[in-house]
């Protein structure tokens, strides 16, 4: 392996583990898998992050089906106080800052930063809480606190990562500070981009982050740029994707087809870095099972490697249906197939295209078909919540069926990935900008069943690592409504062919699908670990060119 320049990774959120939760979803587990990769390949990366007081919500079910939203304290027995004081502005006044050390779940150097006044802790009160003042406050946090951090722990970074637009204040404050030299604005910004690296993660223009000038200058971070300055890095109003590309060296999207979407994207933005992929990948040691490596190690005859796969499988499967029957009362059948998502609620995730057809899926219920849910709706979005009540209610109408388990997180992810039999993905596509959670069940040996959309064309061969849901339409538009619901249509019949013609077949014979668990196994392990993907963040984005 190359040597790895000094890296500092900026992220908003980092899912460690389920009981320390300053994480909310897929953007935090990439960055825990990140930071947990690098420590164990011993890469010079270090972690930047936030100390939330409260984490995302914690999301359950009360009586009568309604969602509760619970905001437990994080708790603090996994970090340690930093001996240092730094300082930010936020409204033009100043913000002391704390810093802690996260001492467990990883060997690399993870920092979380923190307002050492209580009059300034509405700042980091709650992970994605509060409005767009509260979201920059904490930017700045991150971004500028990140930054004067590193100063005064003397690291030398040669590599600043933002993941994602939320870390762009942290390029500001490198060319407050003139790091890398230059007097005027465009020179400082040439000298910069050779220590920037970018990455992008979403594909739904919403989900990119844009404020308004006039609110930049009201959260003051007394950093010196005028307006027409701040136009010329992030435009107006101040796009953080934008900023972003503008002041790296190189962006990446987060599959090979994130790629080309965030290219097609942005190819408007001009003085941006160019954007090449780099495929996420789940941390193994976390994200796989024991008992599979543990069946599969090389000096075993194949059938005994068969015979204890499936036994581990079987039991991860009745781990999972235990935790079915504490959480809903529901009993799902061992031997039946069991369709596994779990997802956060979002609209064009589209969990319930398959229960769209009622005489389909009643087919599907007659053939023993059991679908189990997951997933938590962000506290203030309302079609997300509607949509888990859908769930809800499809679940109490076919109980023998459907399962609904609440505040899908680290720990119900992983009993998921490991107790489903076949992984559902399907999005409308190209907005997956990848989905992790698929490369984690295929390590444990659940084939993955899904639109060709994120990581999945990178992973699929039809009928042997698992199942495409049909092949993509050049002449789909995401965006408009009356294309969308003859996708939708078009993809829900796809999916009952699918089931109809190879998964369930499969399902019926043993070998056929101890040979689909084995390839799913085999092509997921090392193309889609955190490890590989940190090796490649090192060889195409770290390394200068
Ligand atoms: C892995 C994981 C994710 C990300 O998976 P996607 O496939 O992108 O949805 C989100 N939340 C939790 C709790 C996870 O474990």
């Amino acid at each position: 392996m190359v040597p790895c320049p000094r890296v500092a990774y900026f992220c908003m959120e980092y899912g460690l583990d389920p009981a320390f939760a300053i994480y909310a979803g897929g953007l935090g587990v990439l960055a825990g898998d990140h930071m947990k990769s690098a420590g164990d390949l011993h890469l010079p990366v270090t972690g930047i992050g936030l100390m939330w007081d409260e984490g995302y919500t914690r999301q359950v079910i009360g009586v009568g089906g309604v969602i509760e939203d619970q905001y437990p304290k994080t708790v603090r027995d996994v970090v340690r106080r930093l001996d240092v004081r730094i300082e930010v502005a936020v409204r033009g006044k100043k913000v002391p800052l704390r810093a802690w050390k996260v001492d467990r779940y990883l060997s690399s150097n993870l920092y979380l930063l923190e307002p050492e006044r209580e009059e300034d802790r509405w700042i980091t009160q709650r992970l994605y809480g509060g409005g767009v003042e509260d979201r920059l406050a904490q930017e700045i946090e991150l971004g500028v606190g990140g930054v004067r951090l590193l100063n005064a722990l003397g690291e030398k970074t040669e590599v600043f990562h933002f993941n994602e637009g939320h870390a762009v204040f942290a390029g500001l404050e490198l060319l407050r500070q003139q790091r890398f030299g230059g007097t005027t604005l465009s020179e400082r910004i040439d000298r910069l981009r050779a220590h920037v690296v970018f990455t992008t993660h979403t594909p739904v223009p919403a989900g990119n982050e844009v404020h308004d000038l006039d609110l930049m200058r009201k959260m003051d971070a007394d950093l010196g740029f005028t307006d027409a300055e701040l136009e010329v890095i992030g435009g107006d109003p101040f796009s953080m994707t934008i900023a972003g590309l503008r002041l790296a060296r190189i962006a990446n999207g987060v599959a090979e087809l994130h790629g080309e979407t965030a290219r097609e994207m942005w190819k408007h933005v001009d003085g941006a870095a160019p954007i090449i992929s780099v495929t996420n990948g789940v941390h193994q040691p976390t994200w796989q099972d024991a008992r599979i490596r543990a069946a599969l190690v090389p000096d075993k005859p194949r059938e005994r490697q068969d015979a204890e796969l499936w036994a581990a499988h079987q039991q991860m499967k009745s781990e999972l249906l235990a935790e079915i029957a504490r959480k809903t009362g529901a009993h799902f059948a061992l031997d039946r197939l069991l369709i596994g998502f779990a997802r956060r609620a979002a609209a064009y995730k589209r969990a319930d295209l398959i229960l769209g057809d009622p005489h389909a899926i009643e087919r599907l219920f007659d053939q023993g078909v059991q679908i189990v849910y997951s997933g938590k709706a962000h506290p203030r979005d309302l079609a997300g919540k509607a949509l888990v009540g859908r769930l809800l209610e499809a679940a109490r109408r076919n109980a023998r069926h459907i399962a609904f388990l609440e505040n899908y997180d680290l720990r119900i992810g992983a009993l998921m990935t490991r107790g489903a039999d076949v992984w559902l993905n399907n999005p409308r596509r190209p907005l997956e900008a990848s989905g992790t959670s698929g490369m984690k069940a295929a390590m444990n040996g659940v084939p993955n069943l899904s639109v060709l959309d994120g990581w999945w064309p990178e992973g699929c061969v039809h009928g042997v690592t698992g199942w495409k849901i049909g092949d993509p339409d050049p002449d789909d538009d995401a965006f408009d409504e009356k294309d969308t619901a003859r996708a939708d249509k078009r993809d829900r019949d796809l999916l009952y062919q699918v089931l109809d013609d190879d998964v369930l077949p499969a399902y019926a014979q043993r070998a056929r699908w101890l040979d689909l668990m084995r390839a799913s196994i085999a092509m997921s392990q090392w193309r889609f670990s955190s490890d590989r993907q940190v090796e490649d963040y090192v060889a195409k984005v770290y390394l200068p060119r």
